[in-house]
């Protein structure tokens, strides 16, 4: 479910830099600005890789574009959970946003992070409108421009993480489809199917499906009960995120 992978997301991300540098793990600590903003672009890159299936929440964020773009994502990715869901798409993912990180516009005498700034607004309205922040698409695009404009002030040249928040929340998605039933297609391109004895063995055919995807599947079927108390959990801890990295964004 989308409200699940961008909470998700949106965990991954304060984990990882919010908590990490206080564990004394030599990582570089992000200021508490970066961590909040930081962890909207993961939650909204976290519904990424579902642009291959015409119902995810994302298709209906434009209308009619959306969807054209869900149906070309689903036939260049050979159908849902498959290109797009693949490990391999990790690193076109990280090339993809470092490159749109660098992409600058000229308007007369100020150069624009333009590429930084439409990745910001895309994904904050996608991820605002996945966790049901907002009621409509019109609004989430319009909390998505204030976030864009934001991010934009705080660093003109677009923010040196942001290459790393997008490759994160894509591969959080992987991390959470993997523990379902469905499972992933690990080796994309490359398929290879179970042989008889695999698809007649309770377990193993339960982690080697019968397309060839491997699963974990922990969670059991997308939007399971146990999917529910995972997701009310991740929110749990990204609220008492959010509200630590606030506090410590104003010294306290
Ligand atoms: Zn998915």
């Amino acid at each position: 479910m989308g409200v699940t992978h961008a909470t998700s997301g949106a965990a991954l991300w304060i984990a990882t830099t919010g908590v990490l540098p206080y564990l004394d793990t030599g990582i570089h600590p992000l200021p508490a600005s970066a961590v909040l903003a930081g962890s909207i672009i993961t939650a909204g890159a976290a519904l990424l890789p579902d642009l291959d299936h015409h119902s995810a929440t994302i298709a209906h964020s434009v209308p009619l574009v959306g969807r054209t773009i869900a149906a070309i994502a689903n036939n260049v990715g050979g159908g849902h959970r498959q290109g797009f869901h693949a490990p391999l798409m990790l690193v076109g993912v990280w090339f993809l946003a470092s490159w749109m990180s660098r992409w600058q516009w000229d308007i007369g005498e100020f150069t624009v992070a333009a590429g930084a700034g439409l990745t910001a607004l895309a994904l904050c309205s996608f991820g605002v409108k996945a966790r049901r922040y907002v009621s409509s698409w019109a609004k989430a695009w319009a909390v998505g421009l204030a976030y864009a404009a934001l991010v934009l002030a705080m660093s003109p040249q677009g923010p040196s993480w942001l290459p790393l928040a997008v490759t994160m929340g894509y591969a959080v998605h992987l991390v959470g489809d993997i523990l379902t039933t469905g499972g992933l297609p690990v080796l994309w391109p490359i398929t290879i199917r179970p042989p008889r004895w695999v698809r007649r063995t309770p377990v193993l055919s339960a982690v080697w499906r019968p397309g060839g995807h491997v699963a974990v599947p922990l969670l059991g079927d997308a939007g399971s009960r146990r999917e529910k108390v995972l997701g009310v959990l991740m929110s749990t801890y990204v609220s008492f995120g959010v509200v630590a990295e606030t506090c410590r964004m104003f010294g306290l």
